[in-house]
């Protein structure tokens, strides 16, 4: 599949149109009682819209977010830099806020191991890196109000968004009303 050609100021104006529509897909969520099936639906989706997405054409999240590293991510990524721990969290990092499970994030966007649209340590980033946008994470009805502010900045998660209601549609109309 020839990857889709990303504009992320129409996705930002999309998602924007679409916000109070995925607010009222959210409450659709909350009430069923299959989250597994949600998650099986969720991962579904994701697999096809993302063959259709390259990433390194986008980079968005890289530059407008700051991930949050775990002591086994600085180990790893300040090796990769010859630095020692401390090194790199005095130059990198700053403590998360409070209820985070990761103790730092980047102190800067865009993220300072961006290099153009690539990732410059991205065989050693951090675990927040590697499974953003979080869509193959169980829970996704606990999480869809994170989901929703993130179809304003990631095309794929805007993407599932999208599938998710048209796939969930026949089921349900309660969420396109109102
Ligand atoms: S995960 Fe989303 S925001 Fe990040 S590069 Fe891919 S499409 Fe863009
Ligand atoms: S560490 Fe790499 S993948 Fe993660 S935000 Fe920075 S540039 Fe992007």
């Amino acid at each position: 599949m020839t990857p889709k050609q990303i504009d992320l100021v129409q996705i930002r104006k999309m998602a924007a149109k679409k916000e109070k529509e995925n607010w009222r897909f959210r409450q659709f969520l909350k009430g069923s009682e299959d989250d597994l099936g949600i998650d099986r639906l969720v991962a579904e989706i994701t697999e096809r819209v993302w063959a259709g997405i390259d990433c390194t054409t986008c980079a968005n999240c890289c530059r407008e977010l700051q991930p949050t590293f775990s002591a086994e991510d600085v180990s790893r990524v300040a090796r990769r830099l010859g630095m020692d721990r401390q090194q790199f969290i005095n130059m990198y990092l700053q403590e998360t806020e409070h209820g985070e499970s990761n103790p730092w994030n980047t102190r800067t966007t865009p993220c300072p191991f961006l290099k153009g649209n690539l990732c410059s340590i991205y065989e050693d980033r951090p675990g927040d890196c590697i499974d953003y946008p979080h869509l193959y994470n169980p829970g996704f009805v606990s999480r869809t109000w994170s989901m929703i502010e993130r179809t304003f900045t990631c095309p794929i998660v805007y993407e599932v968004m999208e599938e998710m209601k048209k796939s969930l549609r026949s089921e349900k109309r309660a969420y396109k009303k109102g």
